[in-house]
């Protein structure tokens, strides 16, 4: 039986406490860019992450604080920085508008995530030439995070500073620590699709308070102190709205929830397909808590149904699902890129499928996506 309803991949799941938060702001007026919702979801924020005060600045997307915290590690026109082929575009898109280039490295089949061997051998060379980079984008892709000890090791090593991009991975930890913690600058994103959200928006992290400080002052239009509008730097506006921060309050306090029940539903999958040998779930890398943001398959095609014959399958059901993020240096936008390796990532591409993974999915929804994905492989 096809149901009504599409089933779909990531949808915002809300808790008890988000309209009280909102019904707050609208209750004393505080429907702008400052006001109490904002200052406690910076705070609460730094709290979850086990950070001191001030270490938090929530904006309006993730996309712009990763644009923000590249400018704050001195990113500019010229510049090169390395970054992971397999992610999405916003990791990326914030390089060119600061004039600078991306490189882009394959993933290591552990993870999915940035190869650490690859990113030692590109590092190492550039710093034989002279020309080391001027920032590395790591990303911890659908909940799970990058082998960050290989990586900060050689990162170090170079004294190039790294970015974590965490979009994908609040909630994810590395070696039993929150990601997002240990780069000078961290973005997370709490956009609608992810394993919380505020409609929209997102959070800069850095451990320099003085760090914040200069992304909040560039995030509001860059004015200088005074009663005039006196400008000496470009600014942005950047801000998230304390209405939107009301939501976000309501939502972390139902995070820990929220990641139990993504990880429930992958193991779910993993385990009702394990008699089907083309399928698998993403890898489950020894060194950290993937939160399973997506739940993700890897379909091996051969000889059988490939993924796009299941994502066709899903879609006839009225299930929605997707391919892994198509690889940086596969797209037209990046034809003149440079990329290291880059046949992990497409194999991943070519082969990886996104299921229906939301934290309010019900039994009998994932009940019918296992059914249709079984029915595809000719099981029962
Ligand atoms: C969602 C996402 C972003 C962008 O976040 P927005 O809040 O949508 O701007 C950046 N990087 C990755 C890896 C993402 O998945």
């Amino acid at each position: 039986m096809i149901p009504k309803k599409r089933i779909l991949m990531s949808v915002p799941h809300m808790g008890a406490q988000e309209e009280v938060f909102v019904r707050e702001a609208f209750a004393t007026n505080w429907l702008s860019t400052v006001g109490p919702n904002i200052d406690a979801f910076e705070k609460e924020f730094c709290d979850l992450l086990g950070l001191e005060p001030g270490c938090a600045l929530a904006l309006g997307s993730g996309t712009a604080a990763i644009h923000l915290g590249l400018r704050l590690l001195g990113v500019g026109p010229g510049d090169e920085v390395l970054a992971p082929t397999l992610t999405f575009v916003a990791s990326v898109n914030p390089v060119g508008w600061l004039g600078a280039r991306t490189t882009f490295i394959d993933s290591e089949r552990a993870s999915w995530n940035m190869d650490p061997a690859l990113l030692a051998q590109v590092l190492d060379a550039r710093a034989r030439e002279g020309r080391l980079p001027r920032a590395v984008i790591v990303v911890h892709l659908y909940g799970q995070s990058a082998d960050l000890d290989a990586i900060f090791e050689v990162c170090a090593r170079h004294g190039v500073p790294v970015l974590e991009d965490a979009a994908e991975a609040l909630g994810t930890q590395y070696k039993g620590k929150p990601v997002g913690t240990r780069a000078p600058v961290s973005t997370f994103s709490f956009n609608g699709n992810k394993i919380i959200t505020t409609t929209g928006g997102g959070m800069l992290v850095a451990r320099d308070r003085a760090a914040v400080e200069k992304a909040r002052f560039w995030s509001t239009q860059a004015r200088n102190p005074g009663i005039a509008y006196d400008h000496t730097e470009v600014g942005y506006n950047y801000r998230l709205s304390n209405v939107l921060a009301g939501i976000g309050r309501g939502q972390l306090m139902v995070l820990e929830d929220r990641v139990r029940r993504r990880r429930e539903i992958a193991f779910r999958y993993r385990d009702a397909l394990a008699d089907i040998p083309a399928l698998s779930l993403m890898p489950q890398a020894s060194f950290g808590r993937h939160t399973n943001w997506l739940s993700v398959l890897l379909v091996d095609g051969a000889g059988g149904p490939d993924r796009d014959a299941l994502i066709r399958a899903l879609n006839d059901a009225n299930v929605e699902s997707r391919p892994v993020w198509k690889p940086m240096h596969l797209q037209p936008l990046f034809r003149d890129s440079e990329t290291v390796g880059g046949d992990v990532a497409a194999d991943l591409f070519a082969r990886g499928i996104c299921l229906p993974s939301s934290s309010n999915l019900t039994e009998d929804e994932q009940n019918h996506v296992i059914r249709t994905t079984r029915a595809r492989f000719g099981a029962q």
